[in-house]
């Protein structure tokens, strides 16, 4: 058998692993922060005739530069933004790849502040960018004092800030990213995967753009859009950023059917965020709930939990596994993510981590 030893790989790829989240057939998938809802009827039946519309006309490359798209995405995000400050790309892995592309590189580092989104750095390592870290403060927070600190131990080309934050849910204040941007000589690039699960008086990163040719701000509709099978992400900066990543991209990287559904869906947008809400009201819930079953739930702001009292989290997760229900191991000592699903699957959830008793034994 070949193994990756027999091959030419670059030397910088050698021992890594790739990302791999399980993706087992469970009835109560809540490890990913995928949307569980699913899509409205009446909007899915919209999605397939602008679908049957664009397949007529599959034979051309689709529009380069996805102008209704960004359009609508500018028109969405609000904040007087202009279709030249949005970018799009096959889900916001593929932005932060431009990113990283355009901006980092053989002999550049990217800050990031672990635990954090784990593609951060494995897209970091593809890239050739250098991966360097600092500690966050106690409850997994960022002061802008510690965030100033670490920019300048390390001066770095970027800075990754994940508002909120992926695995811990943790909330990062906005005086964080203005300090981190006045500190800093490099592009500051503030992941919003989760922002539509934010309490509606916190203030987004976009609010910040203006003056800021340096900032981008990374959204996703696989979350609060239910959309994380067609791969869209999207980001707003200044248009100098935008041409910038255009040096980058592969032509055409948004196909004429992703550009489709997204337009679709986004003509639907008040329906397809109507679940926001609950699922804002399954994550309290779960917030409210874990303390009483003897864990300790982390502020969240996104659509998932962290939690901590978990004695033998690989015990847990197999034991919750073997009731068809599939949570995350996010490597945390005694810590285990699970997502805020269904009304339905949240109590399941809630149902079985209970008879499993204290501790998760
Ligand atoms: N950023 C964060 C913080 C995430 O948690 C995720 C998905 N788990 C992504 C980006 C990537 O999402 P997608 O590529 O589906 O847009």
């Amino acid at each position: 058998m070949v193994s990756l030893s027999d091959l030419p790989l670059r030397d910088d790829l050698r021992g890594m692993t790739p990302y791999g989240a399980p993706q087992d057939a469970v009835r109560y998938a809540l490890n990913v922060n995928e949307n569980t809802h699913p899509i409205p009827e009446d909007v899915a039946r919209d999605i397939v005739e602008s679908l049957a519309r664009a397949v007529l006309g599959a034979n051309r490359y689709p529009d380069r530069e996805f102008s209704e798209l960004r359009t609508a995405f500018a028109g969405y995000l609000g904040h007087g933004l202009d279709a030249d400050q949005i970018w799009a790309a096959n889900g916001s892995n593929e932005i932060i790849q431009h990113v990283l592309q355009a901006f980092g590189g053989p002999g550049r580092r990217v800050l990031g502040f672990p635990p954090t989104y784990s593609m951060h750095p494995i897209i970091a390592a593809g890239t050739g960018t250098e991966w360097v870290t600092a500690e966050r403060d106690a409850g997994y927070r960022i002061s802008p004092e510690t965030a100033v600190a670490a920019v300048e131990r390390t001066d770095p080309d970027l800075v990754f800030l994940c508002a909120p934050n992926n695995p811990t849910g943790t909330p990062l204040p906005i005086e964080t990213i203005e300090a981190v941007y006045a500190a800093s000589r490099g592009m500051v690039f503030v992941d919003e995967a989760y922002a539509e699960f934010m309490p509606d008086e916190v203030p987004s990163a976009l609010t910040l753009l203006p003056g800021r040719e340096r900032l981008i701000v990374s959204r996703t509709m696989s979350k609060a859009f239910a959309f994380a099978g067609v791969r869209v992400g999207y980001l707003a900066a200044d248009a100098a950023v935008t041409d910038a990543l255009r040096l980058v991209r592969l032509p055409y990287h948004l196909s004429a059917l992703t550009q489709a559904a997204a337009l679709a869906a986004l003509r639907h947008a008040p329906e397809m965020l109507a679940m926001v809400d609950d699922i804002r009201g399954q994550r309290d819930r779960l917030l409210a709930e874990l303390p009483a079953l003897g864990y300790r739930a982390h502020e969240s702001q996104a659509n998932f939990v962290l939690f901590d009292g978990v004695a033998d989290p690989h015990a847990t997760f197999r034991a919750l596994r073997e009731r068809d229900i599939l949570i995350r191991d996010v490597g945390l000592p005694g810590a285990l993510r699970v997502t805020a699903g269904t009304e339905e699957e949240t109590s399941y959830f809630l149902a079985a981590l209970a008879e499993l008793g204290a501790g998760g034994a």
